[in-house]
């Protein structure tokens, strides 16, 4: 019984171990949302699901607007501060079953399974909204305020033929485009 009891304590540290090296692995540190490799992983199950229940499937792309401006005139702490900050706002608007996470530097992606263009560019427009009206101050009273903004790309699986629509490094690559679209169109702008 008591050698039974060590296997079992033993099994048990063992899985936990396991969980604990999957959420490490699977996080992004500064932000605290899905990392990469987690946000493809997820985004690729929620695709497939959307298809076989043959339901819309959104893809919002988001980057911060002259960002590299922030990191040199405040310097690249207080720039980390502000992407914390974008993530926190920005995951107000999420639901349960969205997934959102860090694409890489200050670009972010949204996958929402069950959700039309429409609803996805509205989603897409209150993130840009309280991040512009967000009063972007950092520690001392005195600082002067600055603003921030971002661009928001949208693109959604109905456009596209159903070959296509289950690529998501298609979908990903018309929000991208889309996003640029928003970049020439003098940022702080969602296009879709
Ligand atoms: P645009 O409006 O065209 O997007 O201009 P931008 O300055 O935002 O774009 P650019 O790609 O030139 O610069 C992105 C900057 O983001 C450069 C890089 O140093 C900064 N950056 C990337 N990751 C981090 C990070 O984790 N922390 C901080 N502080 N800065 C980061
Ligand atoms: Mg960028
Ligand atoms: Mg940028």
């Amino acid at each position: 019984a008591v050698v039974a009891l060590v296997f079992a304590w033993l099994l048990v540290k063992l899985i936990q171990g396991q969980r604990r090296l999957h959420k490490a692995s699977s996080i992004d540190l500064l932000t605290g949302v899905a990392n990469r490799r987690e946000l493809m992983r997820k985004g690729r199950k929620l695709l497939r699901q959307a298809k076989v229940k043959k339901t819309d499937f959104s893809v919002i792309m988001i980057d911060i607007d002259y960002f590299k401006r922030v990191n040199d005139q405040f310097g690249h702490s207080v720039g980390d501060v502000v992407l914390k900050k974008v993530v926190e706002l920005g995951d107000e608007f999420m639901r349960k079953t969205d997934v959102f996470g860090r694409f890489g530097g200050e670009e972010f992606i949204a996958f929402l399974p069950n959700t039309s263009t429409e609803q996805a560019k509205m989603v897409a427009e209150r993130f840009r909204v309280s991040v512009d009206e967000y009063s972007w101050k950092m520690s001392h009273e005195s600082q002067e305020p600055f603003t921030i903004s971002i661009s928001i790309g949208v693109a959604n699986s109905v456009d596209f033929s159903d070959e296509e629509s289950s690529d998501l490094a298609t979908l990903i690559s018309k929000a991208d485009s889309l996003l640029y679209q928003a970049k020439e169109q003098g940022r702080n702008k969602v296009c879709s």
